[in-house]
């Protein structure tokens, strides 16, 4: 079946993103779209997935539990799993640089329920990263069952190529996300990953039109992860 899908979207969880992306709204935007599959990845930080995967049921949208994770060398890298137990595992083994957030500055980081309710705020600068490097990020993403995609690999800010120069062959990885604006140079001359596109949305309105899109056997999150995966 084919399925479409939205794998980068930022909750008002992340300080840069809109106080309206609230676990609800990005659900319902996603529904109104027309998604099958989307993924909440805040910076560093999941505390508004659990309340997504929950809106998602009542819309028919599947939630994968996601995070994007800034490793120590300051580049995104997109974290998927099968179920929410996975995620959170996989987040409490890193460490987070300890920097406060200044919320004039950087802006709000708050958690939601799935009715709209703000029940908490993270007071830890989530933009900071975390310590541990690109290889040991994806490894350990890998030893959770999930899968880890570097993000938005042709931007300026925080992509691999701008950071390391190149994606190095022998980092253990099938996939890599593109944003829109890549060059068909750079999408030809790694066409060896599977390569996915997304939003990377901070405003309701940003989440992806109903464009981007993957055949999996079955709706699952297992089926839909192994076709990110490029079926390997
Ligand atoms: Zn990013
Ligand atoms: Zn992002």
């Amino acid at each position: 079946m084919k399925v479409y899908y939205d794998l980068h979207i930022h909750s008002a969880l992340s300080p840069c993103a809109s106080d309206d992306m609230t676990p609800l709204n990005i659900v319902a935007m996603a529904s109104v779209k027309g998604l099958d599959v989307i993924a909440i990845n805040d910076h560093n930080s999941i505390e508004n997935v659990a309340a997504a995967m929950e809106c998602g049921r009542d819309f028919d949208v599947m939630v994968i539990p996601s995070m994007e994770v800034q490793t120590a060398e300051d580049i995104h890298v997109l974290t998927m799993f099968e179920d929410f137990s996975s995620l959170k595992a996989f987040h409490d083994t890193l460490t987070k640089r300890q920097i406060a957030n200044d919320e004039h500055i950087f802006g709000r980081q708050l958690i939601f329920d799935c009715d709209n309710n703000i029940i908490g705020k993270e007071n830890i600068l989530l933009m900071a990263g975390v310590l541990e490097n690109i290889n040991t990020v994806i490894e350990r993403a890998q030893k959770y069952g999930g899968v880890a995609a570097p993000a938005h690999i042709d931007r300026p800010q925080n992509g691999i190529l701008a950071i390391l120069g190149d994606v190095p062959i022998d980092l253990p990885i099938t996939t890599l996300e593109f944003s829109k604006y890549a060059s068909d140079n750079i999408k030809e001359r790694y066409k060896r990953y599977n390569q996915i596109y997304n939003s990377d949305a901070h405003r309701p309105e940003d989440i992806s039109d109903k464009t981007n899109w993957l055949e999996i056997e079955k709706l699952s999150p297992k089926s839909f992860l192994k076709a990110v995966r490029g079926g390997i």
